[in-house]
This record gives structure tokens, sequence and C-alpha cells, in this order.
């Protein structure tokens, strides 16, 4: 079975975003589906647009996917409404959750209505995603891991369930009205304070000795717990997506992909979440996720990519993380300013180099 992955660069700096096509055969390549998930900033959804017609020679998009409703996320994808014939969408709709979320958020001071419009008015990328849908009668699914209607050939979601959804939706920002600042007072949402203070300060870290450490609850953020995990399955090759999903996410998705009867630690190709930050990983959820650290000079495994922008480091990806992957099997390769593709045999030869995965790290910066 033929199938090819290509992870698109978004931003710049300490901005990162995931942009993600893809395209598989099961039939030597006599039909394709394609799909895009995550589709980056407005510029991204233009290049996402660009590669479609380039690489896969159509306008035609099978399925496009919103991982979660922040802009470095969702906003390219109004591009790739406007501009391709999408045929399915998976995406959350907060605003139509109310029902299912009212006991838990009714405090006396608000009603059904506004609540709907407030939900609106804070997630315009995911809103602007679903206003298009419905004026082109293009079918929304809800992407919970309990449902999968979707019937899109060899694609499971495996995250979030609903019931772990509504549970991050009742803390997200556009609920609780918490200010990130305040957030940052109680010690959540760390990255900030990851990019600023940068003394440099490096650590050696050796194959044996992992600095990389378990996540606090509630490192990252609610909305990025709420991510979309999806699980390929290429005739037996898995591909595993995580949008920018943290630990309880992704100890979520473990479970169903257990439940599904697939193999854990038997990926082919793996999304290293949230752009590479410590905050959405630690040791005992990769151990579980991708399998324990191996020997020394081991063969790889499997293939990470991470979606990082350039000049996104120390933070995405952070060292810990990428020795973490390496650690246990993986080649990771980052985008860091181009495409980067990963492909089976049989995918017609578009020329490109191979991508120079990323080192082994032996000095990592002292960031706790
Ligand atoms: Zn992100």
């Amino acid at each position: 079975m033929e199938y090819e992955i290509d992870f698109l660069p978004v931003g710049e700096g300490d901005k990162s975003g995931d942009a993600i096509c893809v395209r598989y055969s099961a039939d030597d390549g006599k039909t394709w589906l394609v799909g895009v998930i995550d589709g980056g900033t407005q510029e991204t959804g233009n290049k996402i647009v660009e590669h479609v017609r380039q690489y896969y020679h159509t306008s035609h998009v099978d399925f496009l996917i919103c991982t979660h409703p922040d802009q470095d996320h969702a906003s390219g994808l109004s591009v790739v409404m406007d501009q391709l014939t999408v045929k399915k969408v998976l995406l959350h709709c907060p605003w139509d959750y109310i029902e299912q979320i009212w006991d838990a958020v009714n405090d006396g001071r608000v009603t059904k209505q506004s609540l709907r419009q407030k939900l609106i008015d804070r997630h315009p990328y995911a809103y602007s995603i679903y206003e298009k849908a419905s004026e082109k009668k293009i079918p929304i699914y809800h992407p919970f891991s309990d449902i999968n209607d979707h019937n899109i050939p060899n694609l499971n979601i495996v995250g979030p369930s609903s019931n772990f959804y509504f549970n991050q939706l009742i803390n997200f920002k556009s609920i609780t009205d918490v200010t990130e600042n305040e957030l940052q007072q109680k010690g959540v949402f760390q990255e900030l304070a990851d990019v600023l203070g940068q003394a440099v300060n490096w650590l050696a870290e050796g194959w044996d000795d992992e600095h990389l450490v378990e996540p606090e609850e509630n490192a990252t953020s609610y909305e990025n717990n709420s991510s979309v995990i999806s699980l390929f399955d290429f005739d037996g090759k898995n591909a595993l997506l995580t949008g920018d999903a943290g630990v309880p996410a992704l100890n979520n998705a473990a479970e169903k992909i257990e439940e599904l009867g697939q193999y854990l630690q038997e990926f082919s190709f793996v999304q290293i979440p949230h752009h590479g930050s410590k905050r959405n990983v630690g040791p005992s959820v990769l151990d579980k996720l991708i399998g324990s650290a191996g020997l020394f000079g081991q063969k790889t495994k499997f293939t990470a990519f991470v979606s990082a922008s350039s000049g996104g480091e120390p933070k995405h990806p952070n060292k810990r993380v990428v020795n973490a992957f390496i650690r246990r099997g993986a080649k990771v390769v980052a985008t860091q300013g181009s495409t980067k593709y990963h492909y089976s045999s049989g995918t017609p030869d578009r020329g490109w180099g191979k991508a120079e995965p990323l080192p082994f790290y032996e000095r990592i910066e002292n960031d706790d």
C-alpha cells in the first residue's frame, strides 16, 4: 500500500504550527485518497493548496481534520476550504456542545444562547471552517474516539473520547475566562516562561541518563489536550498523528488503540506532539506509547516527525524530547523551515533528497 505524509513548514521563532498533508492508495496508485490535517496560519493555507495541486495533482481533498481551534493549526484550513474541493470535515464544534457541558458550566450568569455565542466568538478559526462547510453542505463529523462515524478508509480517530473532550472543553479559556497571566501564576503554561530567561546553561546528557521529566498536570493547555489524535493503518504500517496533545490525552489515546486491538510501540510513524515541547511528554507515556529506551547504537525502529518553526529552539523542539524519541528507537526529522516527506515504496518519485535527521544531543539546555 502506497502512502505519503508531508509536513509543511509553519512559522518562525517561537511561533510553530502544524500543516500536514497525506495521500494514500490501496490499488497501486490507480486512485488516491487525500487528507489535510491542520492548516497552520493563513499563509500556510496557500502553501497547502499549492502542495496538493503540485504533488498530488488534484484540487480534491477527501477529508480535512482540524485537531484543535488554536490559530497555528486552524487558521490556514479556511484557505483550503475556499480553494480546494473538500468532501468531509472532521472538527470539534464547541458551540454545538452546550447541552453536554451545561451542568458543569452553568453558574447562573450565562444563558445557553450567550454561551453558544461566546464559544463562536472565541474560536473564530474553527468557526470559520464550520461556516464554510455549512454553506457548501460539506458534512461535518465530530472527531471522537467513541464515535468514528466518518467512514474514511484506513483512519481511526483514537482521541479524544467524547467524555475526555468535554472535560477539557469546560476548562477552555473561552469558558473559564482565565487569562494567560492567571494561568502562569498557577504554574500552568510554563512554556512562556521557558522562552524568556534563556541564559544558556548547558547540561550533559548521555544515552542512559534521561533528563526529560514527567510534566506537571496541566503543563499544557486544555485546548491542546483536546487535540484530535489520528491513527492511520496503512496495511499494517501504523502512523500516529498527535496535534498538540499532552500526557493525559496521549494516555487516553493509548487506551483506545489497545481497545481497537492495535499494538502500541509498533508504529511506523509518529508525530512528536506540540512541536516537540517538553510539557507534553514524559518518560512513562513515551515508554507506554513508543516503547522503552533501547541500547546505544541500535537500529532505528520508526520515524518521528516534529513540526517546529525555524529558530524555534530550545522550546520547539526541545532537545530532551528529541533525545527521548531517539533513545526509544526513532529517527527524528524536524520541519524547521522546509517540507519534510515520509513515504512508502511505490509512491511517485519527486526527486527530493533524503531529509537529514536530528542528532542525539549530548548537550541539552538546562531549562528546568
Ligand atoms: Zn500548536
